[in-house]
């Protein structure tokens, strides 16, 4: 009998069988099932030995991905870039707010206090 390096995944927490490649060490779902497809559509199953890669089948496959990482970056720049848009429109309200005020005719009771004229 085979004997396979097991282990669990570290995102979804499933049981994951390690195999290797020419290149890399690769993760492969146990559970999912796999079939073989003919050209007329019938399915059968894949032969015991057959996997899919656990990448396709991790709800969190895309934490262990460089592109994973290069989005959230991403993301944060775009957070912050939000905020410094908040930041400034906060600012030209104040401005609009300061000229309207300028341009506004006196009022009575608008007039600084002790300034008789
Ligand atoms: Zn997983």
């Amino acid at each position: 009998m085979t004997s396979f390096q097991t282990s669990d995944c570290r995102g979804c927490g499933k049981p994951i069988v390690w195999a290797t490649t020419a290149t890399s060490k690769i993760p492969l779902d146990p559970r999912a099932a796999v079939y073989v497809v003919d050209r007329a559509g019938m399915a059968t199953r894949a032969p015991d030995g057959t996997f899919v890669t656990h990448f396709a089948t991790c709800r969190d496959a895309n934490k262990f991905t460089k592109s994973a990482e290069t989005k959230a970056s991403a993301q944060d720049e775009i957070d912050a870039l939000r905020e410094d848009l908040r930041k400034e429109r906060d600012e030209v309200a104040k401005l609009r707010e300061q000229v309207r005020r300028s341009k506004a005719p006196p009022s009575l009771f608008d007039r600084p206090a002790g300034d008789a004229s």
